[in-house]
């Protein structure tokens, strides 16, 4: 895609922003960047677009956004914001900063998307294609924007790239070699109307520029996936539950890969270095992946067995008086809660409550009556936790998580677990869910 000499208005100056913003000038266009928040928020961002000489404005959009060929939008835009709402009113081409990276991009693309796991999954997969001697880079949602890296891929690399489906709003050619959704369960929707079927939709355009040398792969035991609308793309699945024709499935406790039918074993589950079934559907979509690529068994073994896990989900901290302290602070949705919850087999005192995105507990009613002895409630949403589970297990509004672990010192025995697995977004009390398992981490050393 020739971008030269082309003027180019990026919305949002965060992560993904200024990395297409960097890439668009590099590669001889225009870019101005536009965000609504006041440059005191985001000085350090307004620092690299200044050192960059690139142009932008803070503090809200004004009309120079629409003089422009093209707009690439950051995924924290809302899709009815009343910018974008107004370029497509003026007839502007907006994409996607997913879109816009892959333009740019030589090596091959693994997409990964899906309600839970992405990074988890992301960040597996990248151990293992080095560990497989494939030169790798994860990127997207991740940490790194895929802007920031795109264009340093060769032919045989590969970019293994996190997608949240508000990236997927507004993409056009962006065709991966391999797409890969995980689930999809009920969260965002305060973006998507409300509507499951409206999520799902978005996540579903991973697959839909596909063509018959490329892959999708998808989770064959989960119900909230719809049917890919594209008939030419190869089709392999993984599954926890029952064999599968092509892909990766568990059968008496060990992982096959199978193709055309035919099974081969590859490991014991009880080797993967991460645990929970939620871990092993993750790993057996990379397992998938990893074939597909053609890694060898040995690395993707060897991998298995070794892979340090993410930060902040189901991270052990510590144990005090055998009671074992565990950072789920990821985990902010009910679906995620339930997978934690199923990973032990201990009692749980289990820290709930946060910013709440519409959550219906249900799910994990029965869970918290088998496994948790107490909860703690914390958040703008703790009266909304206790007034749900009061009459199932005792819970008790704590103000803070310091509060949380005196608590379950005192009340907690040997053997017992403190498990934040808050379900819910951290904005109320914290920056974000790394600031809110970091204090938990640190309070939890500092004993
Ligand atoms: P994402 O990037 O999609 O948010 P993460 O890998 O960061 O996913 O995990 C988020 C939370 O979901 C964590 O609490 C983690 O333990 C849990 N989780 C990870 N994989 C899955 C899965 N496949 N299904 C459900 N929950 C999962």
């Amino acid at each position: 895609m020739n971008i030269k000499g082309k003027k180019i208005t990026i919305l949002g100056a965060v992560r993904s922003g200024i990395g297409a913003a960097k890439l668009a000038k590099k590669f001889g266009a225009f870019p101005f960047v536009s965000d609504l928040s006041p440059e005191e928020k985001i000085q350090e961002n307004v620092k690299v677009l200044r050192d960059n000489l690139i142009e932008f404005e803070c503090g809200g959009h004004s009309k120079r956004v629409f003089d422009c060929d093209l707009i690439v939008t950051s995924p924290g835009v809302p899709t009815d914001s009343e910018v974008l709402q107004e370029a497509v009113s003026l007839n502007i081409e907006i994409i996607s900063e997913l879109e816009f990276a892959s333009w740019f991009c030589k090596g091959k693309i693994i997409g990964i998307t899906g309600t839970n796991g992405k990074t988890t999954t992301t960040s597996l997969c990248e151990y293992t294609f080095n560990k497989c001697g494939k030169n790798t880079i994860a990127a997207g949602n991740i940490g790194l924007a895929f802007s920031e890296v795109a264009d340093s891929f060769g032919e045989n690399d590969f970019a293994v790239v996190e997608i949240s489906s508000f990236q997927l709003d507004f993409i056009k050619d962006f065709r991966p070699f391999v797409s890969v959704i995980l689930n999809i369960t009920p969260d965002h929707l305060d973006r998507y109307e409300h509507d499951v079927k409206k999520y799902a939709a978005s996540k579903m355009k991973i697959g839909e520029n596909q063509n018959n040398t490329d892959y999708y792969i998808f989770n064959a035991d989960d119900k909230g996936t719809l049917e890919l609308n594209n008939n030419s793309v190869k089709r392999y699945s993984f599954s926890i539950k029952n064999k599968v024709f092509n892909g990766a499935f568990t059968e008496n406790s060990k992982i096959f890969f199978s193709e055309n039918g035919k099974a081969e074993e590859i490991m014991n589950c009880g080797d993967l270095s991460i645990k929970g079934e939620h871990n092993l559907a993750n790993a057996l979509a990379v397992l998938a992946i990893a074939k597909i690529a053609g890694c060898k068994n040995d690395g993707i073994i060897a991998s298995f067995k070794s892979f340090p896990g993410v930060e902040h989900r189901l991270e052990f901290v510590r144990e005090i008086n055998g009671i074992k302290f565990i950072n789920d602070s990821k985990a902010t949705n009910v679906d995620s809660v339930w997978y934690a919850l199923r990973s032990f087999n201990e009692p749980l005192f289990l820290i709930l409550g946060g910013k709440d995105k519409g959550n219906d507990y249900k799910q994990i009613e029965e869970e918290v009556k088998q496994r948790v002895k107490k909860i703690y409630a914390i958040g703008s949403s703790a009266e909304k936790v206790k007034n749900y589970f009061e009459n199932i297990v005792p819970v008790e509004i704590k103000n803070s998580l310091g509060e949380c672990v005196d608590s379950s010192l005192a009340e907690a025995q040997k053997e017992e677990v403190l498990l934040l697995s808050p379900a819910c977004a951290s904005f109320d009390m914290f920056k974000s869910y790394e600031d809110r398992g970091k204090q938990f981490k640190d309070y939890v050393k500092n004993i």
